[in-house]
């Protein structure tokens, strides 16, 4: 099925190896197969290819599901590779039969030696297929010899093409690759079989991944016909690269920018959404808040071919901008969580001043108290003492008061606010006074203006 999407059969799937901890690139993955099955009315599949298992763990498949939950990529179905080994097989089965999967019995060096021996006659390092010349008599010796096969396809020779929705048109050439390893010696899948039988018998119609894995295609559209089945669509979006453009698989940078370190420092999950649905589209990054709004407007198509960057200062920017639109209703029982849940009027005063979510906890102490006020002019501060008007106080009140304090002291524009700002919550910056002003309250801002820690 190529071309454009027929909304109702459209299944798409994130299929992560659970051998390590996810990264913002690959919630991109994640991230890009959600939105485009809610753009399309179809269903996002979860898909653990685990059938490295000398590798992968229970514990970062969970890892894998809590940090999907964090995001908010709910999946509407899910398989685990290793539990589907007979489906594997049984497609090993067929392409024996057909011819098209082969025993090799070359070891790493030996193959090593001989790609050795090709680059110095300048050739390229593509398998010579060997193997395809052993008689029956020869595989007796080998096993014989305690020598155990590994499965390689065969290819055709020739140009594989296809459309993809990101890349354009694309060709791989069958003759310039080696024939790939389905199977290793020790009879375990490498990642292309299972992957395929589970696309064809999951009913993939679109398979949304990194531009790593375009020659992958090439080749995987080849093993899908000789299965009998069509390829789904493609589309192979350029890599995210950390800050300093080196790849995010890095170990440092996938630690450093893994969903764990990134939940954990305090980030929105909506923000690292709203960033990464837009890195590398002409498209501005929008703040939001739900994943619907982002899922309406992306356009995989709109990516663009070239490698982009995560930056976390950009991150650090959106993050600021989802929380100046959440609504009191949403923040308020993190608010509760955090023991700085003053109501409404307290939320909008102090959102335009967040950068992460838990900066309210510090507003909510400045609010509170104790606070030790920096008093630089102790008559200051004492004239504005004496000038504060009598409560109920709402947001009229700063302009009111300061208006008074000016007129008794002379004082005006950054010499008139900043010692009362200092004297009030001890710091030089922070949220509108106008709206912090009616949350401390007379008693408190008296006791601060005249050098009290309250
Ligand atoms: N497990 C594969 C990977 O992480 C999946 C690639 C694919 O989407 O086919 O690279």
């Amino acid at each position: 099925m190529n071309g454009s999407p027929d909304s109702s059969n459209v299944i798409v799937r994130f299929a992560p190896s659970p051998t390590g901890r996810l990264h913002v690139g690959n919630a991109r993955a994640a991230l890009f197969n959600f939105l485009f099955a809610r753009k399309n009315s179809g269903k996002f599949m979860l898909r653990m290819d685990d059938t490295d298992d000398a590798r992968s763990t229970a514990e970062f498949a969970a890892a894998i599901e809590e940090d999907l939950a964090w995001l908010g990529l709910t999946h509407d179905i899910f398989a685990r590779q290793s539990e589907r080994l007979a489906a594997y097989e049984a497609a090993a089965e067929k392409l024996k039969a057909d011819g098209r999967l082969y025993p090799a019995y070359e070891s790493a060096a030996e193959l090593d030696r001989r790609r050795k021996r090709q680059h110095a006659r300048g050739l390229p390092p593509v398998y010579d297929r060997a193997a395809l010349k052993l008689t029956d008599e020869d595989r007796a010796a080998l096993e014989a010899d305690g020598r155990r096969p590994h499965w390689r396809f065969k290819l055709d020779h020739e140009h594989t093409t296809f459309e993809d929705m990101i890349q354009g048109h694309v060709e791989v050439d069958g003759a310039s690759l080696s024939d790939p390893v389905l199977i290793r010696e020790d009879g375990r899948f490498l990642y292309t079989l299972p992957s395929i039988v589970d696309d064809i018998d999951f009913q993939i119609s679109h398979v949304i991944r990194g531009s790593d894995h375009i020659t992958n295609t090439g080749v995987q559209i080849q093993i899908i016909r000789a299965l009998g089945a069509e390829p789904p669509a493609f589309a192979h979006y350029s890599l995210l690269n950390g800050p300093e453009g080196k790849p995010l698989s890095k170990r440092d940078d996938a630690e450093r920018f893994s969903l764990r370190a990134l939940r954990e420092a305090g980030y929105e999950a909506m923000a690292l959404n709203a960033l990464l649905a837009r890195l590398g589209t002409p498209e501005p990054v929008e703040p939001c808040l739900s994943l619907e709004t982002l899922a309406e407007t992306f356009d995989i198509s709109s990516l663009g071919r070239s490698d982009i960057r995560f930056d976390p200062a950009d991150l650090t920017r959106v993050n600021a901008a989802c929380l100046h639109l959440m609504p009191y209703a949403q923040a308020q029982p993190r608010l509760a969580a955090l023991g700085a849940d003053l109501g409404e009027a307290f939320w909008d005063a102090v959102k335009p001043n967040l950068v992460l979510f838990h900066d309210a906890a510090e507003w909510a102490r400045i609010v509170e108290g104790p606070v030790e006020p920096v008093i630089e002019d102790s008559d200051f501060a004492a004239a504005a003492a004496a000038a504060l008007p009598p409560e109920p106080w709402d947001q009229a009140t700063w302009s009111l008061w300061t208006g008074a304090v000016k007129q008794a002291t002379g004082r005006k524009g950054k010499a008139l606010f900043m010692p009362l700002r200092l004297a009030l919550t001890g710091l030089p910056h922070g949220p509108e006074l106008k709206n912090l002003l009616p949350l401390i309250g007379r008693e408190q801002a008296k006791a601060r203006l005249g050098g009290l820690t309250a």
